[in-house]
């Protein structure tokens, strides 16, 4: 199965692909992620995209596009995956059909997770991720136990540099101006499943398992 998943800041787009990652076994490739973990490990890679990143704007697409198919062409990913953070732009959807083109693949579904404005800013700013493994908490919906310490693997939990309100507001505006159309790009295709993640993520998930049932994705 490969799937894209498609969502605002905040929408939970993150937690909703660790969900469906763990339950069908898919590798889990996000762009966000991958470039977090070059600036971590000082890349060239990361020192470039650390630039945008900070300032809420796109890497470029020059960068970002060799980065997933390095990715993609990894052995864990023929067992099936979910792209989250990838595509962001048409140009970028567009670069993908072709890589999937020349490897003779296809993607079965895209997933498009739908949630209020007004959540989305408290999410965001709430926001604090393991630096060790990732897992994502909330102060205001999903404190840790200990203050700062990973309920999963006791690493450090800190706030994410571009989590700050005025980031935020500028990548909310680079989401509707260069992802929001992707939406339609892909519902012309036949391919949008949607979830609302404005409430429980469980329902989000059921929700998305019967639009994955009724395309026979699943
Ligand atoms: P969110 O979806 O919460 O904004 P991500 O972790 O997906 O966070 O991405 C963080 C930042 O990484 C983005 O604001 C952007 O600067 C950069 N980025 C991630 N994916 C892409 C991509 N496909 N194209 C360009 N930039 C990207
Ligand atoms: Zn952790």
């Amino acid at each position: 199965m490969k799937l894209i998943i498609l969502g605002a800041p905040g929408s939970g787009k993150g937690t909703t692909a660790t969900v469906l990652r763990e339950k069908y076994s898919l590798a889990h490739i996000s762009t966000g992620d991958i470039f977090r973990a070059n600036i971590k490990n000082g890349t060239p890679l990361g020192v470039e995209a650390k630039s945008y990143i900070d300032k809420g704007a796109l890497v470029p697409d020059s960068l970002t596009v060799k980065m997933v198919q390095d990715r993609l062409s990894q052995d864990d990913c023929k067992k099936g995956y979910i792209l989250d953070g990838f595509p962001r732009t048409i140009a970028q959807a567009k670069a993908l059909d072709e890589m999937l083109e020349g490897s003779g693949e296809k993607i079965d579904a895209v997933l498009s997770i739908v949630v209020d404005d007004e959540i989305i800013k408290d999410r965001v700013s709430g926001r604090r991720v393991c630096e060790k493994c990732g897992a994502s908490f909330n102060v205001k919906f999903k404190p840790t136990a200990v203050e700062g310490v990973c309920d999963l693997c006791g690493g450090n939990v800190v706030q994410r540099a571009d989590d700050n309100e005025e980031t935020v507001k500028a990548r909310l505006e680079t989401y509707y101006k260069n992802t929001q159309p992707l939406i339609d790009f892909y519902n012309e295709k036949g391919l949008i499943v949607e979830g609302d993640n404005g409430k429980d993520s469980d329902i989000c998930v059921s929700q998305i398992e019967a639009g994955l049932k009724s395309k026979g994705v699943l």
